[in-house]
């Protein structure tokens, strides 16, 4: 009492188009982006009284247990949060062809 031919063929077919936009996702970032407010090493400068420079955007990036933060440059902002999107993308991509291959194993357990 499996799933039809037909079923199996669709979930197949759904499955290999996830696979090749997976391929497509080739800016993907996976980390968060934050906003830092810095202060310089100018003695007199406005931002040690209050007046921080900012915001810079940095990409917190989760590592081997460690956290690291890189400088997003004003001119890849756009970029990176593009690049978030696609890891958004991507989990979700990775969550269907889950629940796809989870079908699968019930269609093979009653063959
Ligand atoms: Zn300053």
């Amino acid at each position: 009492m499996g799933m039809s031919n037909d079923t199996v063929k669709k979930l197949e077919a759904e499955r290999q188009i996830l696979l090749e936009e997976l391929a497509t996702l080739r800016d993907m970032l996976h980390g968060s982006l934050v906003e830092r407010y810095t202060i310089c090493s100018r003695p007199q400068c406005k931002c040690h009284s209050g007046q921080r420079h900012g915001p810079v955007r940095c990409l917190v990036v989760n590592r081997n247990g460690k956290q690291r933060q890189k400088y997003i440059p004003n001119g890849k902002l756009t970029d990176a949060k593009a690049g978030l999107e696609q890891y958004a993308r991507l989990q979700k991509i990775v969550d269907r062809i889950t629940d796809i291959n989870l079908q699968l194993f019930k269609e093979n357990k009653d063959a």
